[in-house]
Order: structure tokens, then sequence, then C-alpha cells
């Protein structure tokens, strides 16, 4: 397995304009998950770290550096940072593929572009934002304007390390707020570049800080901070309950939560098109390893084709093998840690007992290599009440569930807690159209799975959390509405 990297790893937090270790010197291994070796360390953050970033994120704000200055400024700023994050392109995808696990193919495709994307879709929206006028009557004048919160802690996964992240730091800066980030304890380092070269672009010191650690420590002293004003979170339903209780144990700061799913891809029997639903369907569940929160675990397949349908299915998924992700041709890498892979095959156990049948996969691969590797799994005639229907593997491991008829198929797919994305292929309009309506997710794909469009609101319905990234939407939910009201005699 390659993993030589031609750039130094960052290795110390950012804070103001300091690189900083930990201040009671402590330090994390990270592990690179394609051989299981050590990259580097990186600092094991405790409150003391955290204090520093939130009074320097807060000074900062104060100073109006950047939280008063025009927007277009602010603008012009980000844009420069664009600038930058494309001369390192190459670099960030190398390391977020040496950090995460990722097949290079997609963190030069997808990862890298798609973050460099929020943080230009954000730079040129920024002095598109208005307030309003109110209709008071003829003695008073008022208006509303988006005021900038604060200091936002923004805690992320290890998923789409530098994706994740920027969804919310650039809406979060470019509404004026200042930030302490705390990315994933396994995945910090494209995040520590990104955040350098923010500072190299003119972004005043301590708009961004970046603060690397545990959940329990770094993160909990962030979700707990009486100084901090909102909490953006991407991660598990656990982790997000803890951050409400944190936020109403301390100073009742903002939540946004986008949490984990079980999505419903569902192929109707009209479907006209099976060879773009199979694929769809495998790259649906099998796209960086089935770690995605909008993976589609759950494939409900209409019974009258459901036989041919899993045999294109198996097909393509056949064609899909484990490999080297700093190869260009690796389409699939390694799951995120050790730890990780013993929890999907936990959940491959759990299928097997219950008695769901394995077409495809089910074990460990490419063991000699040090690294963690899964086979594509697919199990079929997967009942909708069992563990592998209901709750979220994160790994790529595939649940068919045949049914009936589309009152079943809505049945099944509304039947979780969770409501995150959902899928639908057909031939017929209208058939799309009510599947659209009553599918109950923050994202339904028709004919298709995965479209990540930044001008789109992405989040969830029920517990798969509340408050949405990417669109204009996210801009707001980084302000507080201030109404302002003069009154004079008319
Ligand atoms: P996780 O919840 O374990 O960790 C997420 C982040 O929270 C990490 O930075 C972690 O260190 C931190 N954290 C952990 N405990 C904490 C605590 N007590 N206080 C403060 N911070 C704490 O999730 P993960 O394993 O890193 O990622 C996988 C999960 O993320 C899956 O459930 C997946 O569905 C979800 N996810 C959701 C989306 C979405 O947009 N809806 C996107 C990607 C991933």
């Amino acid at each position: 397995m390659s993993n030589t990297l031609a750039v130094p790893l960052p290795s110390l937090n950012l804070i103001g304009d300091q690189h900083l270790a930990a201040a009671q010197g402590g330090e994390l291994e990270n592990i690179n998950p394609a051989t299981g070796q050590r990259l580097n360390m990186i600092p094991r953050s405790t409150s003391e770290d955290v204090d520093l970033a939130v009074s320097t994120a807060r000074r900062t704000f104060d100073s109006g550096s950047w939280s008063r200055i025009s927007p277009r400024t602010r603008r012009t700023v980000m844009l420069k940072w664009v600038e930058l994050m494309e001369r390192d392109r190459e670099v960030l995808a190398q390391l977020e593929t040496t950090d995460a696990g990722k097949p290079i193919a997609n963190t030069r495709s997808a990862d890298i572009p798609l973050s460099i994307d929020a943080v230009r879709y954000y730079a040129e929206a920024v002095d598109k934002i208005t307030g309003e006028v109110g209709p008071s009557g003829p003695d008073r004048f008022s208006y509303a304007v988006h005021d900038p919160l604060g200091v936002v802690g923004i805690i992320v996964p290890w998923n789409f390390p530098l994706l994740m992240a920027m969804w919310k730091i650039a809406p979060a800066i470019a509404m004026g707020n200042s930030v302490v980030v705390k990315p994933s304890e396994l995945t910090s380092l494209s995040i520590l570049h990104v955040a350098n070269l923010a500072l190299e672009a003119g972004v005043p010191p301590g708009v961004i800080n970046i603060v690397t650690g545990l959940g329990e420590e770094a993160g909990a002293a962030i979700s707990r901070h009486m100084d901090v004003d909102m909490i953006a979170f991407t991660g598990s339903g656990g982790v997000g309950r803890q951050l409400m209780r944190d936020s109403g144990d301390s100073n009742l700061k903002r939540v946004a939560l986008e949490l984990g799913g079980k999505s419903p891809n569902i192929v109707l029997e009209d479907c006209e098109d099976l060879e773009a639903a199979a694929r769809g369907a495998a790259w649906g569940i099998f796209y960086n390893q089935g770690q995605v929160c909008t993976a589609g675990s759950r494939l409900l397949v209409q019974r009258s084709i459901h036989r041919e349908f899993v045999e294109k299915l198996l097909e393509v998924a056949a064609q899909i093998h484990p490999g080297d992700p700093m190869k260009s041709k690796t389409e699939l890498g390694s799951v995120i840690s050790e730890q990780h892979l013993s929890r999907i095959l936990g959940h491959v156990q759990q299928a097997l007992t219950d008695g769901a049948e394995l077409l495809l996969g089910g074990e460990r691969a490419l063991e000699s290599s040090g690294g963690f590797y899964m086979q594509p799994t697919v199990f079929d005639q997967v009942d909708p009440q069992w563990a592998l229907a209901r709750k979220e593997v994160f790994g790529p491991v595939l649940a068919i569930i045949p049914f009936d008829s589309e009152d079943d198929a809505l049945a099944i797919a509304n039947g979780t807690e969770y409501g995150l994305a959902s899928g639908v292929w057909t031939g017929s309009i209208s058939k799309a159209h009510r599947f659209a309506r009553e599918l109950r997710a923050g994202l339904v794909w028709v004919n298709g799975w995965d479209a990540c469009d930044i001008t789109m609101p992405f989040g969830g319905f029920g517990q798969s959390g509340f408050g949405r990234d990417r669109s204009l939407h996210a801009l707001y939910k980084y302000a507080d509405l201030k109404s302002v009201s003069f009154s004079f005699d008319a």
C-alpha cells in the first residue's frame, strides 16, 4: 500500500495566528486507515485550549475586524481563500485520502472541489443578503436585519472531514461570526491546512480557530462553554442528544444538528432504466465505503421486478473491490478505523442471526495490508423490523427489502426514526410526485441518488436532526433577526 505523502502533515492547533500544542501537552495518535500505520500526532486539547480559542474568537468578533466590515470586503477575502484552496487542491486531496481512507479519485472529484464550492457560494452570496422593511404604519419606520450570532462552535465527523466543516464554516464566517472548530479526532489534517490558507488569504486571525482532540474533552468543552453562542454539529444521534443537554445545562446556546439516517431507495416496477437504478442503488450504498449519512442503506424493490433487479445490482456490486485509496483507479477505500470495522462486522453478524440472506461479501478484506477494509456486502429478504433495516451501519452493507404495493413501500420507507434522504425510481411523473410528497425526509431524489448541490438545503426530518446546511437557508442559521423601530410624529 502506498501512503508516502509529499506534503507536511499539520500537527498543531490554530488559535488566532498561533500554532499551538495542547496546553497540557496531550497528544493523540493519528492513524492512516489504509495501512493501520501512524501518520502523525495531533493535540489532545482540553478545556484550557478551548477557553483560549473561544476568548480569541470572542475578542476578534467584538473588535469588528471581520464582523463589522462590509459584506463586499468579506466576499473579496473569501474569494482569495477560494483561490488558495484551488492552488492546493491536490495537497488537500492527498491529505484527506491519507487521513480518512477515501479513494483519491473521490477526494479529487468530490470532497475537495465541493468544499471549495461551498466557500465560493457563500462568498458570492454574502453581499446579496438584505433585511426587510416592516409595514408598521405612518408613525413608525421599522426594519429587520440579520445580526451575526458571535462565536459559533462547529463539531464535525470523519466521513467527509473537510466538506462537513466547510458547509458550516463558510456560511458562519460569511455572516460575520467567528468560529471554533473541532474536527473528528480521526481526521483533523485537511481542515487545519485550510484554516491556515484562510489566514494567508487575509481572514483576520481569530475568525477561524481549530482545536483538535476528543469529543468528550475538547468537544464537550465547546458545547458546555458559557461564551459560545451556537453549536453547529454533524455526527451521531447520541452525541446530538448530549449537545442539546449541554446547551440546556449551560447558556442555552443555539443547536443545529445534522445526524444519521437509514435512507430508503425505492425501485418501482415501472422504473424505465433498471441498469441506471442498479448503478444508483450500488453506489448509493458503496460510495465512501458506505460511510455517508445519506447512504441508500435500505433498498426497497417491488416484488414483481425483484429477481431481475437484484441480478443487475449484483452485476454492478461484484465489480467493486476494495483497494489502496491512493491509487487513482481504486473505487472503494478503507473504513475509518479498526473499531468501526468491528462495528460493521457486528451488524453483519446480527443480520445473519436474524435470518437475512447474504448475497455478497460480509467479510473483512485485505487484512494483510494492516488497513481496515470491508467487502461490499448485500443482504436480501430483510424484514423491515430487523436491526439491519433500522440501525445505521455506516458501512458498505445493503439491506434489500421486497415490497408489494406503493402504500407498503411508503409505510416501510417512513417507518424508522430517521428522515434524512430518500429516493424513488419510476417512469411515472404522478407516482414520482406522490412519493416526493409523502416521503418523510429532508431530501428526495427521483431517478437518481445523491444529487449533491450547494444551492439546495441539506438536512433531516425526525431524528436525523434539524437546521439546514447548504443553500441560502444555512446563512440565516448563523444570524439573529433584529427588529429596529423608529417612532415619529406622522
Ligand atoms: P460522532 O457523533 O461520534 O462524532 C462527531 C463529532 O462529535 C466528532 O468530532 C466527535 O469528536 C464529537 N463528539 C463526540 N462526543 C462528543 C461530546 N460528548 N461532546 C461534543 N462533541 C463530541 O460521529 P462520527 O462517528 O464522527 O460520524 C458518524 C456519524 O455522523 C453518523 O451517525 C453519520 O450519520 C453522521 N453524519 C451525519 C451527516 C449529516 O449531514 N446528517 C453527515 C455526515 C455524518
